[in-house]
């Protein structure tokens, strides 16, 4: 054996931070306001204010490893956030602004947050749980200019003003945390995930890669996804990496003001989940000359995304790529792309293809598991999706208790079920606990809810499993019809029936009319299992 003769450099995210100030100091980052303006900035801005955030953080005594949480909206003080908290040696805490406060005040106790920074305009917020928390400092972004009351809070902007200017970055190893995130926890308390500098500097070199979401310094990307859910997906990292420019949407999340952002500012690329791409294929639908977003990459992810809206954004000059991932992967671990040996598939075959989650990107290896073993790659055996890989976690903050999350040999169960193709690519079909087992076979509520929502009358559908005495369990479909549309129920079942075998229709099909989501925007069968089953 010899030794390398490579020198030993750690991986972390303050690299990415001093790059984009050297070499991309011109560029923008482009943040929409609370009150509708536009908030532009350089990166050398960026970089900058981002440093005096950490020294700041340093001269009010925050040592490696102390957590700072951020409540806030997607901008820039946050993705000063995102590079000023890790380069102390802390670490970002994000949280979730669309849990229930009594969660957010849980997570703040079990992370054991020292200080939080917030927008302002999410203190009303914060006031429902004050009292159930003990930060020790909050500093408040001055986002809409209203006056905060300064024997309650500090100015963000009056913290930053404490730094000399000359931040000396602390020597971080790469195995340190930089960030975590809770699970959205639909079931059970929300549990931890911390990130080490290493796992978000591989996982930001894999996700820039051509047949990941091909990022580069040509780009302006638009995060919509929130930067509290699974770091941002890695944008703010990737974005900072390649030096491309960097669009925040603030709290303005609606269709229209998404497609004008994207059309002003040249985005090339944006990422969020299907919901909010329901909204914009419709709103496309409705007025089709208004925008201009031809060639717009479009990630979407968190969540199944029905055929009909990629087939729609398509339609649009949109591409889209389907990925795959949690709060416990970083989050990319599968992304859709069509390898060169499928360029003759049909156009048709081709949409198909996307419905599916892709496969597993460089360093993450996935496999199925049922009872008796590994599944066959064959696309039709489902099992329990499992992961590896350097960015993928092994274990929950302070949870001893989650063994069961992991396989013996210490691959990550997922709580997906899923079948892998003879190409590899994997298909979500369900949640482990919201797959319905038939009579000894598996009926995919996932494949249920696209064809339903197939039907032309049709908003959205969710598919739940409700008992039955002969067959365990049955399918039961909750469906949304589109304003001013009807259809009946046997009409929907004929519609589907030449798609799929007879025992796999639902038994009963219920019109509602919404389907209730959790905080990232994944429907919550718990809540309908609640009202159809009781
Ligand atoms: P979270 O930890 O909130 O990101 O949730 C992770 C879960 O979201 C996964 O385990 C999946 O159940 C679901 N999910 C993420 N991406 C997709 C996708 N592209 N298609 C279907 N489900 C997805």
């Amino acid at each position: 054996m010899i030794q390398s003769t490579m020198m030993s450099f750690p991986l972390t995210l303050t690299h990415f931070l001093d790059r984009a100030e050297r070499y991309y100091a011109k560029t923008e980052i482009v943040s929409r306001l609370p009150d509708r303006s536009i908030h532009r900035y350089t990166y050398a801005a960026f970089a900058k204010r981002a440093k005096q955030l950490a020294e700041s953080l340093l001269r009010a005594g925050l040592n490696p490893g102390d957590r700072v949480a951020t409540l806030m909206w997607n901008h820039y003080a946050h993705a000063e956030a995102y590079f000023g908290i890790p380069a102390t040696g802390g670490v970002l805490h994000t949280l979730n602004l669309r849990l229930p406060p009594n969660d957010i005040a849980y997570i703040i106790n079990h992370a054991e947050d020292r200080f939080l920074i917030i927008d302002d305009v999410l203190l009303p917020l914060l006031e429902q749980f004050r009292d159930q928390v003990s930060f020790e400092r909050i500093f408040v972004v001055p986002l809409t200019g209203q006056p905060v009351n300064p024997t309650r809070y500090e100015s963000y902007e009056d913290f930053l003003a404490t730094a000399t200017g000359r931040f000396l970055a602390p020597s971080i190893d790469e195995n340190e945390a930089a960030a975590m995130c809770y699970t959205s926890g639909t079931t059970g308390r929300p549990k931890g995930v911390v990130y080490s500098h290493r796992a978000l500097v591989l996982h930001t070199l894999m996700e820039v890669t051509p047949d990941a979401l091909n990022l580069s310094n040509q780009d302006a990307i638009l995060p919509l996804v929130p930067m509290f859910h699974v770091n941002g997906w890695g944008f703010p990292y990737a974005g900072a990496m390649v030096g491309a420019k960097q669009v925040y949407p603030g709290p303005h999340l609606d269709p229209e003001s998404l497609l004008e952002l994207i059309d002003r500012e040249g985005v090339t690329v944006t990422g969020g989940v299907p919901t909010i791409w329901l909204g914009v294929a419709e709103a496309l639908e409705c007025f089709p000359k208004r925008w201009n977003i031809k060639g717009t990459r479009v990630v979407s992810g968190g969540a199944a995304i029905p055929e009909g809206t990629i087939r729609k954004l398509e339609a649009n000059g949109c591409h889209v790529l389907h990925a795959w991932g949690m709060t416990e992967t970083t989050p990319l671990a599968s992304t859709n792309f069509l390898k060169k040996t499928m360029n003759d598939l049909t156009e048709d075959e081709k949409i198909k293809l996307k419905t599916k989650q892709g496969i597993a990107v460089p360093f993450v290896e996935a496999r199925i598991m049922r009872e008796e073993g590994e599944a066959a790659w064959d696309g039709k055996a489902m099992g329990e999706l499992e992961v590896r890989g350097p960015w993928i976690t092994s274990s929950y903050y302070r949870q001893p208790e989650t063994a069961s999350s992991f396989s013996k040999d210490g691959w990550l169960r997922t709580g997906d079920i899923a079948t892998i193709d003879e190409e590899g690519y994997i298909k979500i079909t369900d949640r482990t606990k919201d797959l319905i087992k038939s009579g000894g076979e598996w009926i995919s509520s996932v494949d249920l809810e696209n064809a339903i929502m197939g039907h032309p009358a049709v908003a959205e559908a969710a598919v739940i499993a409700i008992p039955h005495p002969k067959w365990q369990e049955r399918p039961l479909a909750a469906v949304v019809l589109k304003p001013g549309q009807t259809v009946s129920p046997e009409d929907l079942l004929a519609f589907l029936a030449p798609q799929f075998p007879k025992w796999y229709l639902p038994d009963t099909i219920v019109f509602i009319d919404e389907i209730p989501r959790t905080s990232t925007g994944k429907f919550m069968k718990a809540k309908l299992r609640e009202q159809f089953i009781g």
